[in-house]
């Protein structure tokens, strides 16, 4: 081919884009990237090579810069207002768990007893302080609540019929609908009551010789108001233990205090439902408690002992960094100094020191004509769909005109990446959700982006 040909084989901007999109890839400077592989690959041509000009081949190299050398999970501000966001990663770990996780990157005694040199037990720790938290006979981890919950089913329901409310059939996100995980462990679903109310003879007139076990799911993320009633899980446990069968509780959330100390009132403690009777009770790690990604079951002896039992334990359980992480945070707990932990740290500023933390971003940022800026009272949400109707009071620096978007997205792609959230028209950066440390990574960050948003205005 011709030097002519090969300029005039290239691909258009718009070719490129559309097949890395179809292929599910997504960058913030995305176009800009494919007007560099483009730009390089006429140089390239223009200097005498014959480089590959097919639109795959440009597409291949696009896709390889859109992805950093050197890290894929990268660094995100998170001024979203949502305390646990899910896609940023849940709970932010504690210095403690964090040293954890370092030193348990090494060899470490996960699964070795050191006083007697042999095979030791990966859950002891762990189920040692759960077991002091929450007053449960015995207690377990695997890699998540959906796994716990997978892992429960199974053991309590014995491949028979599994009674569930049809008030808390619930879908959590992600897919995962408590109905499909029932028939997936190899129940059978059987929905009792109305929507909106079930009563303890629903419960009881559906038990028979093919009953497996009694669940209650909490509705996490949604709330139901008005005509309204169910039955107590005090109620749930008596009912099973008349009839012989298990009862199980998948308590979502998992706050092992009482959040009513922040004003924030409905959220059920692990305490609580153990005291409560259930045989089983399972709950995540990175919701309310704070921690790693883990699920949590405690219990009976006899039903912990069942899921360890079961060889779904050895495919759902946890690595050494979860373990170290999550003993770590417990240990915030039952050292009483959770408010080390930073997400109830954050539940414990005040307004005056979201303000504080406003004034300090604030100070030194140069405000472009056009641009409005000011602090006002916002709210957050919990997130990680654990108290869907609780908002937590908060300040967010606010930008209410000259470009809302174009500053957003700016935070997005500046050097250090800092999500914030679009309401009204006006970009909201939340003073509550970002870290302690986060301060001056997002001062510069917002200078930037106000600096690059008032150049852009000053040339149009
Ligand atoms: C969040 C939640 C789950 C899933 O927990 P993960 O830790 O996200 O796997 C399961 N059940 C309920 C009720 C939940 O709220």
């Amino acid at each position: 081919m011709t030097k002519a040909d090969l300029l005039k084989s290239l691909p258009a901007v718009g070719t490129v884009l559309d097949a890395v999109n179809a292929q599910g890839i997504q960058h913030v400077k995305l176009a800009a990237i494919i007007r560099d592989v483009i730009a390089e690959t006429r140089q390239r041509i223009n200097a005498g090579e014959t480089p590959c000009t097919d639109s795959e081949s440009i597409c291949h190299e696009v896709i390889r810069r859109c992805i950093p050398a050197n890290q894929s999970i990268t660094r995100v501000i998170n001024a979203t207002g949502v305390l646990l966001h899910t896609n940023l990663g849940r709970a932010v770990l504690s210095n403690s768990a964090t040293d954890a996780l370092i030193q348990a990157a090494s060899t470490v005694d996960v699964e070795f007893d050191i006083k007697t040199g042999k095979r030791g037990d990966r859950h002891a720790n762990v189920c040692a302080l759960l077991q002091i938290l929450t007053k449960a006979e015995a207690a377990a981890v695997v890699n998540n609540n959906a796994a716990a919950t997978v892992l429960a089913v199974t053991v309590l329901g014995q491949g028979r019929d599994v009674i569930l409310s049809r008030g808390e059939m619930v879908e959590i996100g992600g897919q995962f609908r408590m109905p499909d995980v029932i028939e997936a462990s190899g129940c059978r679903l059987v929905g009792v009551g109305a929507t909106n109310r079930t009563h303890a003879h629903d419960y009881t007139n559906a038990i028979n010789d093919q009953t497996g076990c009694i669940l209650r799911c909490h509705r996490s993320n949604f709330d139901m108001v008005g005509f309204v009633s169910d039955v107590s899980s005090v109620t749930l446990a008596e009912i099973a233990k008349a009839h012989n069968i298990p009862y199980g509780e998948d308590l979502g959330a998992g706050a092992l205090i009482d959040f009513s100390r922040f004003g924030i009132s409905g959220i059920r403690t692990v305490q609580n439902a153990v005291s409560d009777g259930a045989d089983l009770i399972w709950f995540s790690g990175d919701k309310l408690i704070g921690g790693p990604q883990a699920g949590i079951l405690v219990g009976s002896k006899h039903y912990i002992d069942a899921c360890k039992r079961h060889p779904l334990m050895r495919a759902l359980r946890p690595d050494k960094l979860t373990l170290a992480a999550l003993e770590a945070t417990l240990q915030e707990y039952v050292r009483m100094s959770e408010g080390n932990i930073p997400f109830i740290a954050a539940l414990e500023l005040s307004i005056d020191d979201l303000n504080d933390r406003a004034t300090c971003i604030l100070e030194e940022c140069q405000v472009g004509n056009g641009i409005c800026i000011d602090v006002v009272d916002t709210t957050c949400a919990i997130g990680a769909g654990a108290a869907p109707t609780v908002g937590v009071p908060s300040r967010a620096i606010r930008i209410s005109e000259g470009g809302a978007q174009r500053i957003h997205d700016a935070l997005l792609a500046g050097t250090v990446s800092v999500a914030s959230q679009l309401k009204d028209g006006c970009l909201l950066i939340d003073m509550r959700s970002i870290q302690p440390a986060d301060v001056d990574d997002l001062k510069s960050a917002l200078r930037e982006a106000l600096s690059a948003r008032s150049a852009e205005t000053s040339q149009s």
